[in-house]
């Protein structure tokens, strides 16, 4: 039967991907050695870097001065590798989520950390905005946010303006719109949920935006090691980084961020509209924080009986990864770049026929 792959992250990634990081695996490049076992200085890997970088910046229109590393530890590292590098005093923070609320943990260690709204009393099932229930004080480092909410399913789909260096993880919409890099002082992410397999990390950063801080910092903490080494100051995740590069070429052969952004929308689009329409289910989310990525539901208060069957016959008709977060429960179904329509389809066929059964 076929499988549709709706988990969170590591999640689904385009066919291409994987065909063509399986014939990497028995032979890279014409070197008759596999990728498993090629040196990171072959000048085979470098060309893999070079043209993911490269394709990288194409894709996400990144300007002059910045620029783009793959490093390893997950998006997970970068909580408190940003502090490091750029908390002298002060940062403010918003707390949408358990990856905010990480992140903010991580950053006290360095400094003071003004956590300037949350949504915590909400269970996250909104995001605080900008201008209405916060504004940015300009006497801190940075401000820090996260653009996708992974486990609630909230997303903020604009770029925010912000008087200070602006910094986001965007783990989980990365690729999803088009991103005006140049309000961002740094963007990173774990790249296992639109990009790559588990292993890497992508980090945007404007140089200038570098260097602030008066603590020493260990080598591979310090980003402007990881820029002069060309993200090679150590051994780099190769495999992941190799795989990266398929998709970016995936991406750019269909169309580029425009094209996704639009493919994007109309499957959230179609899965939000049945479940409005589906007697038996619910959103979760406040309706204009709806992320396009994580689409969460559970079942209206009359059918919560309910939940496990529909789990069952989800399982049943090939749909993989619809189970829900713990911390918000029900069914979370993620809608990553390389989920095709039809597995949404198949998704909303399901609930469909769930619902004329009861
Ligand atoms: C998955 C995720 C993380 C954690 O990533 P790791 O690579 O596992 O450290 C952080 N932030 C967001 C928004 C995520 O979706």
């Amino acid at each position: 039967m076929k499988k549709h792959n709706f988990y969170a992250g590591p999640s689904i990634l385009s066919a291409y991907t994987i065909e063509e990081t399986a014939k990497a695996i028995k032979d890279f490049a014409g070197t008759g050695l596999s990728i498993l076992e090629i040196s990171h200085r072959s000048k085979e890997f470098q060309a893999v870097v070079d043209e993911a970088v490269a394709l990288f910046k194409e894709l996400l229109e990144v300007p002059e001065g910045y620029h783009v590393l793959f490093l390893g530890g997950g998006a997970s590292t970068q909580f408190y590798m940003v502090p490091f590098n750029m908390l002298e005093k002060k940062a403010a923070y918003v707390n949408t989520g358990t990856w905010a609320t990480n992140a903010i943990k991580a950053a006290k260690f360095f400094g003071d950390v003004e956590v300037l709204a949350s949504s915590e009393e909400f269970n996250f099932n909104r995001i605080p905005k900008l201008g209405k229930d916060y504004t940015i004080p300009t006497d801190c480092d940075y401000f820090h946010y996260t653009s996708n909410n992974t486990i609630y399913g909230t997303e903020t789909r604009v770029d925010l303006d912000s008087p200070i260096p602006m910094v986001c993880d965007m783990s989980s919409d990365i690729f999803s719109r088009p991103v005006d890099v140049s309000k961002y002082a740094l963007i990173y992410g774990g790249a296992q949920k639109n990009l790559a397999p588990a292993g890497v990390t992508f980090v945007i950063v404007k140089e200038d935006a570098l260097g602030k801080v008066t603590r020493p910092l260990p080598a591979m903490i310090d980003y402007r090691t990881h820029i002069k080494k060309g993200s090679m100051y150590n051994t780099p995740p190769v495999l992941p980084i190799y795989s990266a590069l398929m998709t970016l070429r995936y991406y750019k052969e269909i169309g580029g961020i425009k094209v996704m952004e639009k493919m994007d929308l109309d499957k959230a689009a179609k899965l939000y509209d049945e479940i409005d329409r589906n007697k038996l289910f619910r959103g979760t989310v406040a309706t204009e924080d709806r992320s396009i990525m994580n689409v969460c539901f559970v079942m209206n208060p009359d059918y919560v009986d309910l939940e496990k069957d529909f789990a069952e016959f989800a399982a049943s008709k090939g749909l993989v990864g619809i189970k829900g977060h713990r911390s918000v429960g029900g069914f979370r179904a993620s809608l990553y770049n390389a989920l095709p329509m039809e597995s949404v389809d198949a998704l909303v066929d399901a609930m469909k026929e769930f619902e004329a059964k009861h």
